[in-house]
């Protein structure tokens, strides 16, 4: 490709509204242009990129099993609204408008494929011999995500790679979900991603095992706990730590002490002489459920209490878990922090001065986190506006145990945790993108939607269910972010837009030209992908646009060398320049291809540790 007959709009500018490095740098490489908040073009540069990532997601997908089909954008409302997922998924859900009556008030653009997918395999999947399937699509996504950023790393239209696998067993399950992890693992290693897979929560999906495949990145929305060995990886939605050592101080009796206007952990430990370690933050949750009472449903609201110690915070993700694990057999409508008039109706005292002591008949749930069941002599609000008291003990002055009690792990890890199963592998905590996402789903959309199968005895059952999804548009981000300079990208190999460039530095010299030329058509006919820089433009201006671009393997024909008969090769990782023959080059450059290629090849599941 002659880049003279081509279209890369570089430019110098960094735009003022990217931070995130992948965003500048596409912006500035010429690779997308930004049409709408959330919603890009991609331009011939750009989409060679994601070309090729298509390219290796389909390769590796069809290598696994898996078959490709292609579903619609639009969806009917109603396949929704048989999974009720129309209330959870909220203004993600993208509905068109039309006047009542018309088709399109009832129909969605799809943020996501499960619904119609199930669809299908009711329609064929009837029978066990039918089973395991595993369907997959590259399709376009739309969602009203609330604040699109960083460029293509989260947009309102985008690329996914959506599977969905089908059994009739859950040891099936766990094998396709296995078979899915390491396809994961050779997709984002072929594609030259420092990832980490980690355990995760399933959100709104459903489901009870899943994995996320990130790369750390400042510019990630996600944070991951990773332990030191690599032995442990978890989303920071999930991630647990070693339980706190037990203290073992002797109780001492309980005592209140006026502590007036002083309401925060850091002001009261100050005014106390005591440490955060030391205090039980005491937090209110209002919540509203349904149950069902005589046959009816009766709607009800109350309180749950949840108790972590001073210095570490509610995990809210765990907290909500454990309370709709409480509330087993209710559907919890409404759960938030409570209002200072409702923790003052409970407390009897101004927000600031609640404590677990005497308030179990009044609360629905007290919530304990594992490390407040073996704090000793703690401090905490008194229930007494202007008042906290020393000496709480768990168990003495507040139940760690009872029908309204439940301890379980309901803190965030922090920096310098200790991983759950290991004392002497402590957790750090990174910012990360999430590029996939592999769940077991089970029954929940069969349930929903009625896609049964006929087993091995003829009996109906409920497929069981898998999804597995990739984010095309942030493989390349994250190739960016990973892979880049202050001159600009490095792409790996395996998704380079063009693998070599060959550059003519003198382009009014006609011995420059043809050489160069003559470069440029033999390395087509290796079957590489090569861009011919043959713009009539100072070296200099023409080496800026080449780093910018980073294309990975550089061929130089100038004046100077060839008049000795050498151009120069080399890497733009490392820019170290080889004097060679033209003869030469071509071989020189198809063999570091092949081996850049092979090696991403080779890139397998690794240690989590590999990429703190
Ligand atoms: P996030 O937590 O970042 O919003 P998600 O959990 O909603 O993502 P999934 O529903 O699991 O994402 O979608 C599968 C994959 O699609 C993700 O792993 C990610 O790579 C990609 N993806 C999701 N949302 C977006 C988006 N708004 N823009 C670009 N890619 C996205
Ligand atoms: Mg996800």
């Amino acid at each position: 490709m002659r880049w003279s007959q081509y279209f890369i709009p570089t430019t110098k500018e960094t735009p003022k509204d990217a931070t995130a490095a992948s965003h500048v740098l596409m912006l500035r490489a010429g690779l997308i242009r930004q049409v709408a908040a959330g919603m890009y073009t991609y331009l011939p540069l750009g989409y060679r990129a994601l070309r090729k990532v298509e390219q290796i997601v389909r390769e590796e997908m069809d290598a696994a099993g898996a078959i490709e089909l292609h579903m619609p954008v639009l969806q009917p409302l109603s396949l929704w609204e048989e999974t009720g997922r129309v209330e959870a998924m909220g203004d993600v859900l993208l509905r068109l408008a039309g006047p009542e009556g018309d088709w399109r008030p009832n129909t969605v653009l799809g943020p996501t494929h499960e619904e119609v997918i199930t669809d299908t395999a009711r329609a064929y999947l009837k029978s066990y011999k039918q089973l395991p399937i595993n369907l997959y699509q590259i399709q376009t996504k739309f969602r009203g995500e609330a604040r699109p950023k960083s460029g293509v790393l989260r947009t309102r239209e985008f690329l996914m790679k959506d599977a969905y696998s089908f059994h009739d067993s859950l040891e099936c399950l766990h094998k396709a979900y296995k078979t899915m992890y390491d396809t994961y693992c050779r997709i984002f290693g072929r594609c030259g991603l420092p990832y980490v897979a980690v355990e995760a929560d399933s959100g709104a999906i459903g489901g009870d095992v899943s994995h996320e495949f990130m790369v750390l990145t400042p510019a990630g929305e996600d944070s991951v706990a990773i332990s030191e060995s690599g032995g442990y990886a978890a989303n920071l939605e999930r991630a647990s730590a070693h339980p706190a050592p037990p203290q073992t101080d002797e109780p001492l009796p309980m005592e209140e002490v006026h502590t007036p206007g002083v309401g925060r952990v850091e002001d009261v430990c100050e005014f106390l002489g005591t440490r955060p370690e030391q205090m039980i933050k005491t937090l209110v949750y209002d919540i509203k459920a349904l149950r069902v009472v005589d046959g009816k449903d009766v709607e009800w609201t109350g309180w749950v209490v949840a108790l972590v110690r001073g210095d570490h915070e509610i995990n809210e993700h765990k907290l909500e878990r454990v309370v709709r694990e409480a509330f087993d057999d209710e559907v919890v409508l409404h759960f938030e922090l409570a209002t200072p008039d409702s923790i003052e109706e409970l407390t009897g005292a101004a927000v600031g001065f609640a404590g677990p002591q005497g308030l179990v008949e009044r609360v629905d749930k007290l919530i304990v986190d594992r490390d407040v069941t073996t704090m000793r002599n703690a401090a905490t609000g008194a229930n007494k506006t202007d008042y906290h008291v020393r000496n709480v003990n768990p168990g003495r002055d507040f139940p760690i145990e009872g029908d309204k009690v439940v301890v379980a792990d309901i803190r965030m890890v922090v920096e310098g945790d200790l991983a759950p199963n290991a004392e002497h592998d402590p957790l750090h905590i990174r910012t990360a993108i999430e590029v996939g996402h592999v769940f077991e789903l089970g029954t929940k959309y069969s349930e929903a939607m009625h896609a049964t199968y006929l087993n091995r005895d003829g009996k109906p059952r409920p497929l069981i269910m898998g999804c597995y999804g990739i984010g095309l548009n942030r493989i390349l981000a994250a190739a960016i972010e990973s892979h880049h300079d202050d001159g600009g990208i490095i792409w790996p190999m395996s998704i380079a837009p063009f693998e070599v460039i060959v550059i003519a530095l003198d382009p009014r010299d006609e011995t420059v030209m043809q050489t160069a030329s003559r470069i440029h058509d033999e390395l087509v006919n290796a079957d590489l992908d090569v861009l011919f820089d043959d713009r009539d433009e100072r070296a200099g201006f023409k080496f800026k646009d080449a780093d910018l671009i980073g294309i990975p393997l550089r061929v130089i024909v100038g004046k100077k060398s060839l008049a000795g008969g050498m151009v120069e090769f080399c890497h733009r990782r490392d820019d170290e320049k080889q004097k060679v023959t033209p003869a030469e080059v071509v071989g020189l450059v198809v063999k570091a291809v092949g081996e850049e290629l092979a090696g991403l090849g080779r890139a397998q599941a690794h240690d989590a540790a590999s990429v703190l």
